[in-house]
């Protein structure tokens, strides 16, 4: 199978470098052109502990990919997905295959305006890895990754994708509901990452404040009432439970997660995609979402403050 990254940051260098391991061929496109270079000069270099390996897997800016792929994995954040399909128009052919892993919700409505639903592979990874600097990143604990295809019927391609996961050791689980799975990540996401980057702490220290439950239930209550009316199978309490479950001794209470990270890079965050989405949802089907929407613009607010400070030398 010819695999193309599309979108070979932490996540989309640990999806490649994995799948390299099998006899699949695999290719790295991503549009940070130092990247790029880097990846193609002196291999991905990977760390994990105190290891360094380089991965030899070919990297391409999206503007110089030709021919075609049997699956396109996009690992661009949310906020990537419609710029990278953009440009990869002239390589997307009838017999593509396009997997969007990337975490928030709204993400397949936007590669069904790229993509015909029949040739998409939606999903969600547990999955960590870190982005260090161009071609390098550090692998971060185990997971594994929930699929389904989008017209619902497993074929004999989403089989092979299957097995070039299993063999790749991304353990891979094929889900008769994939949504209710995004969500519930989601949901998650929605809690930790918008607070802990607000109150600049970690998981742990978000888990010890004397009115966690009180924060965490602000943001599930209107989300709870959001995906019921979208028809999600959400859980509210197993959702609740995932997220107090983080805050043990050890597991992920010293994580920062990526919201915090990308405003500490003076980034853009995937806010919109996560309480924003929620938000705009209940806007449009009159919703009350006051939490969520206030979260969003403090959010936003941060994004603005955090490229200011960036752009201070030190
Ligand atoms: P990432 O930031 O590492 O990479 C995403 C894109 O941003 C890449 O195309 C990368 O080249 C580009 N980029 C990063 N830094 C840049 C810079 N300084 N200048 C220019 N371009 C830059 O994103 P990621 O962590 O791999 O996340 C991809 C998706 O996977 C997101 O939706 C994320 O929420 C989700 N996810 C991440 C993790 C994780 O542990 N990192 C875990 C699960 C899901």
């Amino acid at each position: 199978m010819k695999i193309a990254i599309a979108g070979a940051g932490a996540m989309g260098g640990r999806f490649g470098t994995m799948l390299a391991t099998t006899d699949n061929q695999v290719m790295f496109i991503d549009p940070w052109a130092d990247h790029v270079r880097a990846i193609n000069d002196r291999g991905l270099q990977v760390h994990v502990g105190n290891a360094v390996t380089p991965h030899w897997i070919p990297a391409a800016l999206p503007q110089d990919v030709h021919g075609s792929f049997d699956l396109i994995i996009l690992f661009t954040k949310a906020m990537g997905i419609a710029p990278m399909l953009e440009s990869l128009r002239s390589i997307i052919t009838r017999t593509t295959h396009v997997m969007v892993l990337a975490n928030g919700i709204g993400n397949i409505e936007q590669v069904e305006k790229f993509v015909p639903g029949r040739q998409i592979i939606a999903g969600v990874t547990v999955w960590s890895s870190e982005l260090d600097g161009p071609g390098e990143i550090t692998l971060t604990g185990a997971g594994n990754v929930t699929l389904q295809p989008l017209a619902g019927q497993s074929d004999d391609f989403f089989q092979a994708v299957l097995t070039a996961f299993h063999q790749a050791g991304l353990n891979p689980i094929a889900s008769d509901d994939v949504l209710a799975a995004i969500w519930k990540k989601a949901a998650l996401n929605c809690v930790l990452n918008t607070y802990t980057a607000l109150l600049d702490c970690n998981v742990g220290e978000f888990g010890r404040l004397p009115n966690h439950e009180t924060l965490i239930d602000g943001v599930l209550n209107e989300f709870a009432v959001v995906a019921h009316h979208e028809h999600i199978a959400f859980d509210l309490d197993a959702a609740r439970q995932l997220i107090l479950a983080q805050f043990a001794p050890g597991g992920n209470s010293a994580h920062y997660p990526s919201m915090y990270q990308d405003l500490a890079k003076g980034r853009p965050t995937e806010i919109d995609f996560l309480n924003g989405f929620i938000a705009a949802k209940g806007a449009a089907s009159n919703i009350p979402t006051p939490v969520n929407r206030l979260l969003t613009q403090l959010i936003h607010g941060k994004e603005v403050l955090s490229k200011q400070s960036v752009r201070i030398p030190a």
